[in-house]
């Protein structure tokens, strides 16, 4: 039977969190509505956006909160944090520097949300610009091993990897609730 039902078993917040320009507005759009924009525009991000997931036969609907830029000044606020129960923390492959700032993310993250409970997917995001690559995918990986993260290569344009790396965060965050 088909019927409209906006009702849910779970629902929760969730994080994009990276240096400017890596992909979290793009990943989110590619996500969420299936869209990519090859030009950026940093500061008419929406706040957050919406998607329903099926787990294990429960109705999972993600709150997943963007920047609207506040990452380029590094002010981001605690209201930004508060309450998120997964994160994804994204560098973008080509550009080194952002793989670097990673560390300092993901302790201001451990230190606004709980950092007990909070799942975290690491995403080295651009996969598809493979010439011009400065982070060893090798790396990536073993950043998450050692911080005890999920890890991902995804590309936005390409729309590889983009679902699992959400449904990654989504699947563990049920296995968490309940
Ligand atoms: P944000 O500042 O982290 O939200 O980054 P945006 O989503 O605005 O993306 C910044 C720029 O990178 C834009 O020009 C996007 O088109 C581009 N971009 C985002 N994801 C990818 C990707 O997977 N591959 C490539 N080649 N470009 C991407
Ligand atoms: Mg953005």
């Amino acid at each position: 039977e088909e019927s409209y039902d906006e009702e849910c078993d779970y629902l929760f917040k969730a994080v994009l969190i990276g240096d400017s320009a890596v992909g979290k507005s793009n990943l989110l759009s590619r996500f969420s509505r299936d869209e990519f924009r090859l030009d950026s525009k940093p500061t008419i991000g929406v706040d957050f956006a919406y998607r329903s997931v099926r787990v294990a036969d429960k109705t999972i609907k993600a709150q997943i909160w963007d920047t609207a830029g506040q990452e380029r000044f590094r002010a981001i606020t605690s209201s930004y944090y508060r309450g998120a129960l997964g994160a994804l923390l994204i560098y973008d492959i080509t550009r080194r520097t952002t793989f670097e700032n990673i560390k300092k993310w993901l302790s201001e993250l451990r230190g606004f949300s709980n950092p007990d409970t909070v799942v975290i997917v690491l995403v080295g995001n651009k996969s598809d610009l493979r010439q011009s690559r400065e982070v060893e995918e090798e790396e990536g990986q073993s950043l998450a091993e050692s911080e005890g993260l999920y890890f991902l290569e995804t590309s936005a344009l390409e729309n590889q990897n983009v679902e699992e790396a959400f449904l990654s965060m989504i699947g563990r965050i049920h296995e968490v609730l309940t």
